[in-house]
């Protein structure tokens, strides 16, 4: 599925990817990959969880603070959403997700 990022388009798969992590944001190929080992709640947060990486980066605040500081950031905001979005809006939005390899 398509997601736009304030202008930035970014394609999002349900994805082998490597065990340690959850998800991945590769914001120059402009793809966001999920692990497709997740429950549908982990995949809901992992996305909402990476699509604000992709927005740290867009917004130019990841190139002016630390990561640890853009992990709080994007996790207490991805959890946030997370609450307040509800289920079937959630299961709407991931029916678009399909399975791809992720690249290396
Ligand atoms: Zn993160």
């Amino acid at each position: 599925m398509k997601i736009n990022v304030f202008g930035i388009v970014f394609t999002v798969r349900l994805a082998e990817i490597p065990d340690n992590l959850a998800g991945l944001c590769d914001y120059d190929r402009k793809k966001i990959y999920i692990s497709h080992r997740q429950s549908i709640e982990e995949v809901w947060t992992t996305l909402l969880h990476e699509l604000g990486h992709a927005l740290m980066i867009r917004s130019g605040v990841a190139q002016s603070v630390s990561n640890d500081v853009i992990e709080i950031i994007v996790e207490n905001y991805s959890r946030m959403l997370a609450e307040i979005i509800s289920v079937g809006e959630r299961d709407r939005i991931l029916s678009g997700l399909k399975k791809k390899k992720a690249r290396k």
